[in-house]
């Protein structure tokens, strides 16, 4: 679905060209505008809940958009907002610095290719036009972000291949209806269990054909959750919930666990609120928590059911709590700079200048040429294709990484520290819209002020 955009994000896929064909025959596409003549009606008669995965690409600018945005919530399971457009609101965003009334005036009015004598506003064949630019995840629930302006051609081919493997059916041999402890050549005698070691064997689906355990290694969970807990549960169980302290060894255990039985999507530059750990890193206060009654008494553990079996997901809700309450729990987030190839000592700029002002050379850090670059603070993904391969900075369209609220924000203090000897005013010379420089792809996304946030206020 396109809402206001500029279709970039439809081009970068449509460039997979031939690479499209791998994953074309597992898609039954059922609207796709842009591309197949179908028609508005047809999606809005489609069952609700009945398409798998709908991308949605764009703003909210008009309330046709908005319409569109609801209609595909209610039509498919997982939401992808792609691009930076529906991830933050993007350059479009950027008009909540303005009101509506002020843009409409300069958009149909006041611009320099207008010819009409008497220019106007149109009022026929279009949608209204929304006061603000909300962003998509604050109109409906969004499953998965993929931010970027575009976003690569190869971040979107991962993110379709990962999504089919969520609804493959596994391997031939998956057997749901066992574990992976009926198959272990430990079960009778000396298990890790037994040396209070943790093995999730026990709620881990059967049919596995390496057997780590048989090799000498824990059992991790890939098979992932099986609908019938293994007897040794209550032994695995009674581990867990006796963990009185996180060592490194109990976190990396609980953390590559969470990460091979939930299937951790771990593709650069894709955020999907279903991977728990992900959600963990990102929004780690958007879970709920709640006690249960174990026999090592009462117990709190994050509120998530992601197999259905009410001792699997205690047992995932557990590990996800242990990691939430430690700071050792990471969850890697690079930024474009852990990417990029040219040279640096300290990323301190000399004298800052507009981007257009002289010619910067290829090889040292933006930065330290006095050029503003927003890697620091820029998630990783595109391959750093600005200043690697276009000699331009970073416009910072991938998005603030893990941790980073407000992507304007942290890059006017990581100026701040960088030019802590310069004199403010000087440096305030050549930032002429702070907004537009530093919020560029997340104005309406970020925690500054702007018109939309001025009504919030006022409600
Ligand atoms: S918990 Fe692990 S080691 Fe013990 S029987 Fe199950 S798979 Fe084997
Ligand atoms: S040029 Fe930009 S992306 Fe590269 S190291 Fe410097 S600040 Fe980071
Ligand atoms: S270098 Fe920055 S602006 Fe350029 S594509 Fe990557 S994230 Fe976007």
């Amino acid at each position: 679905m396109q809402l206001s955009s500029c279709w970039g994000c439809h081009q970068s896929l449509l460039n997979a060209n031939l690479n499209l064909l791998p994953i074309l025959p597992a898609l039954d596409i059922v609207y796709w505008p842009a591309v197949v003549d179908f028609k508005h009606g047809s999606l809005e008669e489609r069952e609700d809940g009945s398409i798998v995965v709908g991308f949605l690409e764009g703003v909210a600018r008009t309330k046709q958009d908005t319409e569109n945005a609801k209609l595909m919530r209610k039509k498919c399971k997982i939401i992808v907002a792609i691009g930076a457009c529906s991830c933050y609101g993007s350059v479009v965003g950027l008009a909540n610095l303005f009101d509506k009334d002020e843009l409409i005036k300069r958009k149909f009015m006041e611009t320099e290719s207008i010819t009409d004598e008497k220019p106007k506003e149109p009022t026929k064949h279009v949608p209204g036009i929304e006061d603000y630019i909300v962003n998509i995840k604050d109109i409906i629930e969004v499953d998965v972000f993929i931010p970027g302006c575009p976003p690569t051609t190869e971040n979107i081919i991962a993110a379709i291949s990962y999504l089919l493997t969520l609804v493959s059916e596994g391997p031939k041999s998956l057997d749901k209806n066992k574990s992976v402890c009926e198959n272990c050549n430990l079960f009778k005698e000396g298990c890790f269990l037994d040396d209070g070691k943790l093995c999730y064997g026990a709620i881990t689906a059967g049919g596995c054909e390496l057997m780590c355990p048989n090799q000498g290694d824990y059992c991790y969970g890939c098979y992932r959750a099986t609908n019938k807990p293994g007897e040794k549960v209550n032994q695995l169980k009674s581990i867990a919930y006796g963990i009185e302290e996180l060592t490194d060894e109990i976190g990396a255990s609980l953390q590559h666990f969470l990460d091979v039985y939930l299937g951790s999507s771990n593709i650069t530059n894709f955020y999907f609120r279903g991977d728990l750990i992900q959600r963990l890193a990102y929004e780690p206060d958007s879970f709920k928590v709640k006690e249960i009654e174990t026999e090592n008494g009462p117990k709190l553990i994050l509120d998530v059911t992601p197999t259905g079996t009410e001792v699997s997901d205690d047992l995932v809700g557990l590990a996800l709590f242990l990691l939430k309450n430690d700071p050792k729990f990471k969850f890697s987030s690079k930024t474009v700079c852990s990417h990029c190839d040219r040279d640096y000592v300290d990323k301190v700029p000399t004298d800052l200048k507009r981007d257009y002002v002289g010619l910067p050379n290829t090889e040292t850090c933006f930065l330290e040429q006095g050029y503003i670059c927003l890697g620091p603070v820029t998630q990783a993904g595109c391959g750093t294709i600005c200043p690697n391969k276009a000699n331009a900075p970073c416009l910072g369209c991938y998005g603030p990484p893990v941790g980073v609220k407000d992507q304007g924000a942290k890059f006017i203090s990581t100026l701040g520290a960088l030019c802590a000897d310069k004199d403010p005013s000087e440096i305030l010379k050549s930032i002429i819209d702070p907004a537009g420089l530093f919020n560029r792809f997340t104005l309406a996304d970020s925690t500054l002020g702007h018109r939309f946030h001025d009504k919030m206020e006022k409600e």
